[in-house]
């Protein structure tokens, strides 16, 4: 690594909500003082992409956040997002304990313009309007531009299109995070075209969850790490994020790379290549409840057919709901390659239920791959989940323990700290994480949250 870590002995001193001041403290009179007991302190953990928003105004404490230690999520994911209004008149209504910080989404971008009209390019005059919406969110503090391209909103629009917006936000100092076209047989080609995007916008481009999506690939995280370092030297701004779990969660469509849905033999290669359909699970079945946590074997034998046919009645039967699964499907060699690459950062790409990285990303990094596997030091881990993700959004003022910096901390006892979530089991707690503050309030402490709502919208 290029970059030295310190660790300190010390306090750290809280004033409204900032940190005032650091190292050998002695308290003055009356200030109240919490006892470290010799944990960890580090900064509040920020989620470089989450979709923790989903039903965040249900529940405002967010436990399934603060819980892991994070202090921000960074929403308007994958395409997807929320106008920065509404969601700044939801906070006010609603307090909530966690800061919120989001990109403009490009399918939404779409969808203002398009309506419902989106399996196709967007014309040269409805680029136009998108630009128009997109300046007006990064005056209001957007992070740039999100997109989620290996989803239909957005699969069919080129790279033009997405250079075109991704200019207005270089022009605005926004950045650009993206779900890459494919993360399974073509994730080179896609890893290309974000290079290329970076190149022709002259912008930072993040890659989101990086992944290795097909079996016949896995290993070549090492190949794909040297690609993205080549483009680094080129002078391209790429990083990534990445989650610590061998499996995703999303729509059943993304096992349809060519998006031919009917076809049997792209549903065969699918439970060949791209997942495991004997340990993969519906979390979402909106036409039949009782599918349910069952793996998609498992929906195969209720109905006489073999996991592939299964897969094709889950499409079909679910086209006008949606449904969600949690898919097995990468290899635990390359999610370790691509977290320990110097330029990737912690992401937990989580909800509040349906797959455990929503409730136990950051402390399975930490206990699983830092205390159990030595993958790396603890205060490289850290930096992946604060300063370096800070760097990596546009987010300022937080992500390091400094004066003057916002009072978002988490304290944590580094010899138990481990996620709980299970597909079986997913809002399970973590372990180890003993105190979170945002913005110098206390928001969770033991398990349990804490009656305070001092979260923020952040701006660029
Ligand atoms: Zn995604």
């Amino acid at each position: 690594m290029a970059r030295a870590f310190r660790h300190l002995k010390g306090g750290v001193r809280i004033v409204n909500d900032r940190i005032q001041d650091m190292g050998t403290l002695t308290p003055f009179v009356n200030e109240s003082v919490t006892d470290g007991k010799g944990f960890v302190l580090a900064p509040g953990f920020i989620d470089s992409h989450s979709h923790h928003d989903r039903r965040l105004f249900e529940n405002p404490s967010a436990i399934a956040v603060t819980s892991q230690g994070v202090t921000t999520i960074v929403v308007g994911q994958d395409g997807g997002s929320t106008p920065i209004d509404t969601i700044r008149a939801r906070i006010k209504a609603t307090p909530i304990s966690v800061n919120v910080a989001t990109y403009t989404g490009q399918a939404w971008l779409r969808e203002q313009v398009m309506k419902d009209d989106l399996l196709r390019k967007a014309t040269a005059e409805e680029i136009g309007s998108m630009k128009i919406i997109l300046d007006r969110e990064l005056d209001k503090g957007s992070l740039g531009l999100g997109t989620g391209l290996e989803y239909e909103e957005a699969f069919y629009s080129n790279r033009d299109e997405v250079v075109e917006l991704a200019k207005v936000a270089a022009a605005k100092g926004g950045r650009y995070i993206s779900h890459i076209r494919s993360e399974d047989m073509h994730v080179e080609e896609s890893i290309e075209e974000i290079i290329e995007i970076g190149r022709a916008a002259k912008i930072p481009v993040q890659i989101s969850h990086i992944k290795i999506a097909l079996r016949s690939k896995w290993g070549n995280s090492a190949s794909i790490v040297r690609q993205l370092q080549q483009a680094r030297l080129e002078g391209i701004n790429i990083t990534a994020d990445v989650y610590p779990y061998n499996m995703w969660g999303s729509t059943p469509r993304v096992l349809f790379p060519k998006k031919d849905f009917e076809s049997l033999v792209s549903a065969e290669f699918a439970t060949r290549e791209l997942f495991d359909p004997a340990s993969s699970v519906m979390t979402n079945y909106p036409p039949n409840k009782t599918y349910e946590g069952k793996t998609v074997t498992e929906i195969g034998k209720l109905n006489n057919e073999t996991p592939a046919q299964a897969l094709l009645r889950i499409i079909r039967e679910t086209a006008e709901t949606g449904s969600s699964i949690v898919a097995t499907s990468m290899s635990e060699v390359d999610i370790s390659n691509f977290i320990d690459w110097e330029h990737a950062n912690i992401c937990s790409d989580g909800t509040i239920s349906g797959h455990p990285r929503g409730h136990g990303s950051f402390t399975r990094v930490l206990g699983k791959y830092v205390r159990e596997q030595n993958l790396m030091p603890l205060e490289t881990a850290i930096y992946k989940m604060t300063g370096l993700t800070a760097e990596h959004v546009g987010i300022k003022y937080r992500g390091v323990i400094a004066r003057g910096n916002f009072a978002d901390l988490v304290l944590f006892d580094p010899a138990t700290i481990i996620d709980k979530a299970t597909i079986t089991n997913s809002t399970a707690l973590s372990t180890g994480i003993e105190y979170v503050w945002v913005n110098g309030k206390l928001v969770y402490r033991n398990q349990v949250a804490q009656p305070n709502f001092p979260g923020r919208f952040i701006v660029r």
